[in-house]
């Protein structure tokens, strides 16, 4: 059995279904987003070797990627024997021992041997000091210099699958002697940031080689103990991953019919909570929410698990903490949504104005950039958008009429409006950054998902989706959602090289509306007297 080094950072039942001969495979289509992950993961690596090789020059050896497996195998250890200084597309030889096989994007040379270096396409690094980074035109070890401006983004997932590639490299007889070293080239592709996988810098003052030497074997004895049909060695438990984990209707069935905890509890918690015997919601909503807890508990208060259990018991997804539920409002209200583009830029402000009248017509309008972000484009729109919020809230306060603008979950549109007062001061109509933060500290913005947060118990998250149709919202588009956004906005703008395709710039639009009309909704609801129909906790 070889294992890729994707299983290290894979849930542990994962491992075992997808190694399971009995196991049923997935059913559910492919996610599009995943695979345009995929897709642009790729495109980030043939641009990233196509300026390497120009960089690096006679010193660039390239393994074909079309060659078959044993090809492909036979060709870098041939480069590797040569001593050829940077290899791109390596296929390591297996290590039937280790149990594990792959390679590494790039593997270049030291004075004793190689190392390996990935090319991802997350940001590795922050402003800062301390990175140890090394050229794009020399990206060998040697020429790693302590950096002045950047300082490393841990990124755990990448230091686990460099140290599998530096396992294999071993295990091969030809990886650099000393201390264990993996370099990784970053979205920004302006240098390479070597990581040391000997410091003792994870919990419990662990290494990466050591994380990863513990976990790999654990996924080796998972997949074996799947395939030999020996006694399971991993189980269900609902974390984070499931939502997008194609085997969830497997695990979900499987865990609904256990009526396992982690149903409320996710992650961690619910691991300990069975570890204190509370297995199920059941025993859970057994439980003294006045009590102390069994075990402590990191994703929410104890008592707020055990109402969640026993609304789980009820199939109620919505309760209500207290007896009046209270939201903010204002004469004068403005519900905002705001889009981006991963970090490329925040293309679209969405805003939706009602209440009292001060002299500008109500409803939705959107203040966008259509030209693809990154664009200085991006400066107009924001600034457009902060001066009609400015003058909303000039005109409400002239008429003494009170103000509020509502977003939901504040932290995207924060960090938004601060990175572009930040990004294009000096253009006409950009506010300061001072006024931003001013706006974002007053008692006029305010967080809806705060106020969600405060006022309910959510069985089934707390998400603008799953909250708004309580209130009686429905969204236009079946198939509206962040990350098919993402899509919609590919096309929107013809980032792939196509024209730029209307109908899904107006889905965006319709998207984004439908949002503000959300929040406008549930804020509404909040206050309507339809509230009280929600059960109140205490009564559970
Ligand atoms: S659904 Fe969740 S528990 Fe099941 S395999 Fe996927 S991530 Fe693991």
């Amino acid at each position: 059995m070889l294992l890729d080094a994707g299983v290290v950072n894979r849930c542990r039942r994962r491992v075992h279904l997808e190694y399971d001969p009995q196991a049923l495979r997935p059913t559910v289509a492919e996610d599009p987003t995943a695979q345009q992950r995929i897709t642009d993961a790729a495109a980030h690596r043939r641009s990233v070797s196509g300026e390497l090789s120009r960089l690096v020059g006679s010193r660039w050896a390239q393994v074909p990627s079309d060659l078959p497996t044993a090809e492909r195998v036979a060709a870098t250890r041939s480069l590797l024997d040569a001593r050829a200084p940077a290899i791109w597309g390596g296929l390591l030889p297996a290590d039937s021992d280790g149990g594990r096989r792959g390679g590494a994007d790039l593997l270049v040379a030291s004075r004793t041997g190689y190392l390996p270096v990935i090319v991802v396409r997350h940001k590795v690094t922050d402003p800062g000091a301390g990175a140890r980074t090394a050229p794009l035109s020399a990206p060998w070890p040697g020429k790693a210099r302590h950096d002045a401006h950047r300082k490393v983004r841990a990124q755990p997932r990448d230091q686990l699958r460099l140290a599998h590639a530096l396992r294999l490299l071993q295990s091969a007889g030809v990886a650099a002697l000393g201390r264990a070293r993996g370099g990784v080239i970053g979205l920004d592709a302006d240098v390479v940031v070597w990581h040391d996988l000997d410091a003792p810098t994870w919990p419990g003052g662990r290494t990466a080689m050591a994380e990863y030497d513990l976990r790999f074997a654990d996924r080796l004895a998972v997949a074996q103990a799947a395939a030999s049909d020996a006694e399971p060695l991993a189980f269900p438990s609902r974390i984070t991953e499931c939502r997008s984990c194609p085997w969830w209707p497997t695990c979900g069935e499987a865990l609904r019919r256990g009526r396992d905890v982690s149903l409320v509890l996710r992650g961690e918690d619910a691991v300990a909570l069975r570890g204190a015997q509370v297995s199920t919601v059941d025993d859970l909503a057994a439980l003294d929410p006045a009590a102390d807890p069994p075990v402590p508990l990191a994703g929410m208060g104890f008592a707020d698990a055990v109402l969640l259990a026993r609304a789980w018991q009820r199939d109620l997804s919505l309760v209500r903490r207290h007896t009046e539920v209270t939201v903010p409002r204002a004469d004068v209200e403005v519900d905002i949504d705001m889009e981006s583009f991963g970090d490329a830029g925040a293309y679209l402000w969405g805003c939706l104005l009602s209440g009292a009248g001060i002299g500008v017509t109500p409803g939705y309008r959107a203040f966008a950039t259509w030209e693809p972000v990154p664009t200085s484009d991006e400066a107009r729109s924001f600034a457009q958008f902060w001066g009609w919020l400015a003058d909303v809230r000039a005109r409400a306060a002239a008429r003494g009429y009170s103000f509020a603008a509502y977003c939901y979950n504040e932290l995207a549109e924060n960090r938004w409006m601060v990175s572009s007062a930040e990004r294009f001061a000096g253009t006409p109509g950009v506010p300061p950054v001072a006024d931003v933060e001013e706006f974002i500290a007053s008692s006029h913005w305010v967080d809806l998902f705060g106020v969600v947060s405060a006022e309910f118990l959510c069985a089934h998250g707390k998400g603008l989706k799953t909250i708004a149709p309580a209130a009686g919202f429905s969204w236009h588009d079946s198939e509206a959602g962040g990350e098919n956004s993402m899509r919609w906005y590919r096309d929107a703008v013809g980032l792939d090289g196509v024209e730029p395709d209307p109908v899904q710039r107006d889905r965006l639009l319709t998207y984004n509306a439908d949002d503000v009309r959300a929040t406008c909704a549930l804020r509404r609801w909040m206050s309507s007297a339809a509230v009280a129909q929600v059960p109140f906790a205490g009564d559970l």
